[in-house]
């Protein structure tokens, strides 16, 4: 039994992270398993050395400890491009030269009404996908998933979280219709986070992934892909969010309710869990 954190190196932890990693700990702790820590930082404009050393000293002052080597997805990208290939060569990925606009463009023609929303914002609406497929696999392109080829079954998950307890089943329907066409590998970084989490929760043999409720209409896709790569589909957790007094998502931005503010503050662990209803 394996848990895992990930948070990504881009701002200080608050409250909703320590929440994540607490639970995730305790689970493994609880069933005789291991927790796991990998640094997601694939987004290297954004990721910093910096914020990487303040999640290992607030993780170790809320007394955590994790198997090492940490894993470290800037170090993966090798692994990244197995997968990519394995699905360019299946006939599964074509490149994609559309600007942001363009996309929104296609997506509100006047035929088409207000654009559709997926969990990576704006339903692609093709346009790239039937163009001629070069020999090699490009480097230097966006890479998108052709969901109707991808797409032969309904897929399923088991979820454990509060929300939607039970076994989730996403059907091929719901796949072409609400998810579309997704980037599995950005022009900017050679991957993308779907694609990044599916492989690198299989190379850790994460049997219980645990994380926000936010990524929960994100786990279809990672099931899918899991499917496609010949990976073994974990268990999930989504747990609720942590919210501020007004309601809001707690963000990386907000250092009120960074963990290091309160510890600085001289407030210890257990106050931190009692915050979050631990
Ligand atoms: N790296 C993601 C984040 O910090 C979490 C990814 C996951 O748990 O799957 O929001």
């Amino acid at each position: 039994m394996r848990t895992r954190f990930a948070p990504s190196p881009t701002g200080p932890l608050h409250l909703g992270h320590a929440y994540s990693a607490l639970i995730a700990y305790e689970k493994a702790q609880a069933e005789g398993g291991r927790f796991l820590l990998r640094i997601e930082d694939i987004d290297q404009s954004r990721a910093r050395p910096a914020w990487e050393a303040q999640i290992y000293d607030d993780l170790a002052w809320l007394e955590l400890d994790w198997q090492q080597p940490v894993m470290r997805q800037s170090d993966r990208m090798d692994a990244y491009r197995d997968a990519l290939r394995a699905l360019w060569e299946a006939g599964l990925l074509y490149p994609c030269t559309c600007r942001r606009r363009d996309i929104l463009e296609a997506a509100s023609a006047p035929q088409e009404g207000a654009p559709q929303l997926g969990p990576d914002g704006v339903i692609y609406p093709g346009t790239c996908r039937n163009l001629p497929r070069p020999a090699q696999m490009p480097m230097d392109t966006a890479l998108r998933l052709d969901m109707a080829k991808a797409v032969q079954a309904s897929v399923v998950f088991e979820e454990t979280g509060p929300d939607h307890q039970g076994t989730i089943t996403t059907t091929p329907a719901q796949f072409r219709d609400d998810i579309g066409d997704i980037v599995l590998a950005r022009k900017d970084m050679g991957t993308s986070y779907h694609l990044a989490v599916t492989v690198d929760d299989a190379a850790q043999g994460i049997t219980d992934v645990v994380r926000g409720a936010d990524l929960f209409e994100a786990t279809p896709i990672h099931v899918l892909l899991q499917r496609l790569l010949g990976l073994t589909t974990p268990r999930y957790h989504h747990h609720i969010l942590i919210r501020d007094e007004a309601g809001k998502r707690l963000a990386k931005r907000d250092d009120a309710r960074a963990i290091a503010t309160y510890r600085d503050g001289g407030l210890n662990p257990a106050d931190v869990r009692a915050l979050v209803g631990l």
